[in-house]
Order: structure tokens, then sequence, then C-alpha cells
């Protein structure tokens, strides 16, 4: 048997929940995977203790944050380089020893450094949906110019990339030019925690009822996220840029057994379908190993207790943010950064207690209203319209709360 060489590995985002997945997958292996660097925004005691135990090269934080992190690391006898802010994360994202970034910083925050690994050529590990939203066609480019890999751990289009012809994989975004027989992409929906509950239910919906996944374990964002079912929304634009396909060939149904995640349907009446326990570490070894096969510490899929596995159509009156995506999707990439800033802020006004889950829509729909048509062709131009968008949806809100 010949040895695989070590790959290095940044983890942008390492504090969070894909970060603690992607941390456990590589303790699993540590052969195979050697922490480079990390990143962290908020949790300091955290991000420490992955320093002691993972002992990276390098280490990014906020601006504000870097006196006391550089005293708490000498306190622990530890001497990794300190990087700061969001040229540090885009630092970090393009060093040279750096094979395989996992881009796991949450919203529009995680673009600049995506964007900058994709540049750099470097095999990305995408979990940051929102940098693929808001900038789908620059990343692309990006990806082809520079050869570099992207390589899907959201786990539907994990499982989708999974389902699709070994010569889909290795060439990126080549449904379109020859479609390889593929019919359909379908993206599974959990429904989330107000599947079987009321629009009015929702409009009264607590904070930490709406954050209560039915079967994920996920950061705050996300989960609010998959409550309103914008999560689903952001996914359908994300696989449209993953994969080349238009919005009107992706379908979205609701399984709410969160087991099969996702299926491509093929000319011939084939369904191929990945199945596995709602666990991101099954995704993220995927994507680490491509195209081998690691263990991940995941639970094994008991397939007698599969008894009943359901599929049915979403509502998309209760779940207005998804057909928002639709609609976004259809204007234009403009449409699909509005969307995706108004989103960002509405949740967290949501998560602050100054509006009702049910608002999000709301707003996001008022602020797609407002988007102005107009091409992007950088990244000043997104970050303008995310920046305008913004400003528009703390008004809405502030409108609301008049
Ligand atoms: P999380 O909130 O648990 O973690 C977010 C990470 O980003 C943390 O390390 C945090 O420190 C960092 N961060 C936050 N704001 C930042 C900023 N302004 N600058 C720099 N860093 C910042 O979130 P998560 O659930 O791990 O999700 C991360 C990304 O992965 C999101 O885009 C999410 O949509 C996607 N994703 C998550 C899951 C999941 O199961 N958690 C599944 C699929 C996709
Ligand atoms: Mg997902």
């Amino acid at each position: 048997t010949h040895t695989i060489p070590q790959k290095n590995i940044a983890i942008m985002g390492a504090t969070g929940s894909i970060g603690d997945s992607t941390l456990s997958v590589v303790s699993q292996h540590p052969d195979l995977y050697n922490v480079v660097g990390v990143t962290g925004f908020s949790r300091l005691d955290k991000l420490l203790s992955i320093c002691q135990q993972f002992e990276p090269s390098y280490v990014c934080v906020a601006k504000e944050k870097e006196t006391s992190f550089a005293q708490m690391l000498s306190d622990a006898h530890l001497s990794c380089k300190i990087l700061i802010g969001e040229q540090g994360l885009a630092e970090l994202a393009t060093l040279a020893e750096v094979d395989m970034v996992v881009a796991a910083i949450v919203g529009a925050a995680g673009l600049p450094s995506t964007l900058a690994a994709a540049n750099a050529g470097k095999t990305i590990l995408l979990a940051n949906k929102e940098a693929l939203v808001m900038a789908g066609e620059l990343m692309i480019k990006a990806v082809k110019q520079s050869n570099a890999k992207l390589l899907p751990i959201d786990s539907e289009h994990n499982a989708i990339f999974q389902c699709l012809p070994t010569a889909v994989q290795q060439q990126r975004n080549t449904i379109h030019d020859d479609n390889h027989g593929i019919k359909k992409l379908w993206l599974t929906a959990s429904g989330g925690p107000f599947l079987y509950k009321t629009l009015d239910d929702m409009k009264r919906a607590s904070i930490a009822e709406a954050v209560k996944h039915p079967n994920w374990s996920m950061g705050q964002k996300i989960s609010v996220d998959s409550a309103t079912m914008m999560n689903k929304g952001l996914e359908l634009i994300e696989a449209s840029f993953l994969f080349d396909m238009p919005v009107s060939e992706i379908e979205v149904v609701i399984h709410p057994q969160s087991i099969v995640h996702s299926m491509v349907e093929y000319n011939d009446g084939s369904f191929l379908a990945q199945l596995g326990s709602p666990d991101m570490r099954t995704p993220i070894a995927h994507a680490m190993a491509y195209p081998n096969r690691i263990s991940s510490g995941v639970e094994r899929l008991d397939i007698f207790k599969l008894s009943n596995l359901n599929f049915v159509q979403p509502d998309l009156e209760k779940f207005k943010c998804l057909g928002l995506a639709y609609q976004a999707m259809q204007q234009g990439s403009y449409a699909c950064i509005a969307l995706n800033a108004s989103n960002e802020i509405a949740v967290q006004a949501f998560l602050n207690g100054d509006i009702r889950l049910t608002d999000i829509a709301d707003i996001n729909e008022k602020v797609l209203l407002q988007a102005e048509k107009q091409p992007i062709g950088s990244l000043q131009a997104i970050l303008a319209v995310d920046k305008l968008s913004r400003e528009q949806a703390h008004q809405c809100i502030a409108d609301l709360n008049a």
C-alpha cells in the first residue's frame, strides 16, 4: 500500500458548529490531516483550547481581540502566529503551505476569504453557502481560472455531488454543456421546527423554539434560516451555481426524517440518492478525503429502523422565503445579494428579540423589491449592493417598530 501524503488544512470559523465537526474528523486521522491555521470571532476560550489541542502555526482573530488573545496564548505557552481581521483571514486562506480551506464562517463575513482561496487555487471545502449566493459567478470563474477545487460540505450539495457522474464531479460546472442524462436535482428539506405548525404558531414563535431544529444541531443563524426555510432558498441558489443548473430544474422536497440528503434524477427514470445519519461529519469526511473514503465517527444508519420515509411538497405560503429565493435567482445576481443581506440583518434582529420570526420574510420581500438591477462584476460591486441592502433592511425593521 502506498501512503497518502498529509494534507495541510486551514479551518475558517473553527469555533463554530461546522468547525467542531471538522476538528472531530481531523482528530480521528492525525496521520492524514495537519491543522495549519484556525480562525475564531468571538469565543476566545474555545479558540484557545483548539490551539492547545491542534497546535496550528497560525490563528486569526478580530482586531479588537488581538491583544487579549496574544496574552492568552502566551499564558498557555503557545507560539502560534496571530493574524488579524479580514486581511488575516485572506492571508491564512492563501498561504502557500495550505492545501485545503474549510470555509465555515457564517454569512457574508466568509466571502472575501473564500474568494481569496478560490483565486489562489486551493481545495475549498464549502460550508459557507452565503459566499456562493452573493458571488456565485465570481466564485465559479475564480475556481476555473486558478484550477481550484470546490467541494460542497453542505449536506444536500454533498449528497448531490456524490450522486453525479465522475466526469461531472471532476470537471466543475459541466452539467449545462453536456447534461450526462441528468434531468433534475432534488434538494431535500427537513421542514424545520414549524413543519407541522401553523403560520400563526410561527408568528408567536420564541427564539428558543425557532433555533431548535428537529434533526440537526447547528449555529444560530442557519437554525433560524431552517425555521423560515430561507436556508433551502439559499441552498437552491447555491446548487444552481455549484452544478450549473437553472433553478427551474432544481426541485425542493420536504423529507422530515433527514435521512435522504438529496437526489439526482436521470432521463432514464433513475433517482440516485445519498442516505446517512444527519451528522455533518459524513459530508465533511467525504470532502476531506475525496476521492478516497475515510471513517468519520458518525453513528451508523440502522436501515431496519427506516420504516417511514416521507416526501411532501413545501407550502410556499407558509415558507415565503423559499419562493423569494426562486424569484431572486430569476432576477439576477444583484437580487441574490440583496436577499442574502436583508436576511442576515432580519435574522439578527429576530435573535435580538426585535422582530417576529414571520417578519423576516416580509423584510426580505421588501428589500428584494427595492433592489436595483445592475451588472455585478467584482467583489466591490457585490459589497456595495450588500451594504445598501443591509441599510434598507434596518430601515424596514425601524418602520416595523415605529
Ligand atoms: P456557527 O455560528 O456555529 O459558527 C460560525 C463561525 O464563524 C464561528 O467560528 C464564528 O467565530 C465565525 N464568525 C462569525 N462571524 C464572523 C465574522 N464577522 N468574521 C469572522 N468570523 C466570524 O455557524 P455554523 O452552523 O458552523 O455555520 C457556518 C457556515 O456553514 C454557515 O454558512 C452555514 O450556513 C453553513 N452550514 C452549516 C451547517 C451546520 O450543520 N452547522 C450545515 C450546512 C452549512
Ligand atoms: Mg444544508
